[in-house]
């Protein structure tokens, strides 16, 4: 059985030994996520290596995508605990020259916290293990009361739900980190807090420019990202479900509800989508996960998106593998019971090449046990037959890019392969696709096979669709 939905894994402390990343590719990771939060460039050219290396081992290519940390609003240090009850006063200043007027006073690293907040704007600190109400604001310093109490440490990411903030689309660090992102050959950026389109062709002009492949991920963190969504999505070559900050910048109740709904904007406009953040948090300490988690993996498959996310569970967790093997029993036993196509299918067909790709979804669902197998250069008739969401025929995809192959580890029901094609010779080009899938034991005698082609003819580059058995 071939799962669809894709396991994309975070990499940290955990997971940073040659074994532990080559565990976790056998057991079924996809995509691997260097987290530029949690990494320095040492450690980050040395774990690529090793994904590379164990990707070649297990036989099957990974893609990698680099996080970049983006221009998050952070606390500055607080020597001591601060224990904060009710009612507490707490300043956070915005330039250096202020000096504290509270007990309870801090940096922080956003000199426009003074400029976007207003007396009553909420001021959300540790994902809202701690809740200010903003009673003052100055050019030099925000005063907040205490609603939610806790123990403030240094350093606390801040999250300021329904204020637009001005914050730039990328920081110093992340530019340097994107450098080494380009020079290794990561697959995917991953845009932090990305809220305008412009942050997004800003980032994919400048990869272009650096020569760099990858597409640009847009993690969907606030309110104002919403707000502009259809654009975001339009804008990205795909989009990420960030439920630890959206969680703490929209009221807890809409979480479910937008994470629909932005599913449901990738269904429309062909984009990916990867839902992330707490799909097995008690597996960072348990072997086993709880009945809430594993109904939330059945949530994000019947809504048929691309891949599921771990973060915490596989980079500090204790039970790497196993969650890698919880999901893929989970999901594989959904995938192998539940059909659904309620989100999938509602995408405008733009182009001739859309309705070509359509076609050959059609014949395919119509043929029981038939599988697709797409000769692709540079994948995107692979990823228009993944956007449009075929019933249940599993995808192959044969690319002589090493780089397309890898970029299709993200797409729903997709296993690439890379192949090189013999030009203008397309029986060739099956016979060798057809022997590569019977040797894997991914096909056998009798299967029906939908090819579909945008390569066969190097020169003249014709689409075609073929019906043929094994
Ligand atoms: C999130 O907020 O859900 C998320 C994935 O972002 P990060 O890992 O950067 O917290």
């Amino acid at each position: 059985m071939m799962r669809k939905t894709k396991i994309l894994c975070t990499l940290g402390p955990a997971t940073e030994s040659a074994e532990a990343i080559a565990s976790l590719i056998t057991h079924g990771a996809n995509i691997i996520r260097l987290n530029m939060s949690h990494a320095s460039h040492d450690w980050v050219r040395m774990v690529y290596q090793r994904v590379r290396e164990a990707a070649a081992g297990a036989g099957h290519e990974v893609s990698v995508l680099m996080d970049l940390t983006g221009p998050s609003i952070r606390t500055g240090d607080v020597p001591q605990p601060w224990q904060l009850v009710k009612g507490d006063k707490v300043e956070l200043r915005t330039t250096d020259d202020a000096q504290p007027t509270q007990n309870y006073s801090t940096t922080v690293n956003y000199a426009g916290l003074s400029k976007d907040l207003k007396a009553g704007d909420t001021i959300n600190v540790d994902g809202g293990m701690i809740q200010l109400r903003t009673l003052e604001v100055t050019p030099q310093r925000v005063i907040g009361e205490v609603m939610t109490q806790g123990e403030m440490k240094s350093r606390r990411h801040i999250n300021l739900p329904g204020v637009p903030v001005r914050l730039p689309p990328l920081t110093q660090k992340d530019y340097k980190d994107l450098d080494l992102g380009v020079e290794l050959g990561v697959d995917f950026f991953a845009l932090s807090f990305a809220r305008e389109p412009a942050h997004l062709q800003h980032l994919q002009l400048l990869l272009d420019q650096k020569g760099s492949k990858a597409r640009v991920i847009a993690k969907i963190e606030n309110q104002q990202a919403l707000d502009n969504i259809d654009a975001l999505v339009e804008a990205s070559g795909g989009i990420m479900v960030a439920r630890g900050d959206l969680g703490s910048e929209c009221p807890i109740e809409e979480l479910p509800l937008i994470q629909r709904r932005i599913v449901e904007r990738c269904s429309y406009h062909g984009r990916k989508v990867i839902v992330a953040t707490q799909m097995l948090e008690s597996m960072i300490e348990n072997p086993v996960p709880t009945r809430a988690e594993v109904t939330d993996i059945f949530n994000a498959v019947i809504e048929q998106v691309d891949c599921v996310m771990l973060s915490g569970e596989t980079s500090v967790g204790r039970y790497p593998d196993k969650c890698v093997e919880v999901l893929d029993r989970v999901i594989g036993r959904i995938e192998a019971t539940y059909k659904s196509g309620r989100f999938a299918n509602d995408a405008p067909l733009k182009t001739n090449k859309h309705k070509t790709v359509k076609s050959a979804i059609v014949l395919a669902n119509s043929i029981e046990g038939s599988k697709l197998v797409v000769f692709t250069l540079r994948g995107v008739m692979a990823h228009l037959l993944a956007h449009q969401r075929p019933e249940s025929a599993p995808i192959f995809a044969f690319t002589p890019n090493l780089h397309v192959s890898r970029t299709l580890t993200t797409a729903r029901g997709v296993h690439p392969f890379v192949m090189e094609f013999e030009k203008a010779n397309p029986e060739a080009n099956i016979r060798a696709a057809v022997e590569v899938l019977t040797a894997k034991g991914l096909i056998k005698q009798g299967d029906p096979l939908v090819i579909l082609s945008d390569a066969l003819y190097a020169e003249a580059n014709i689409d075609a669709i073929f019906l043929r058995e094994v």
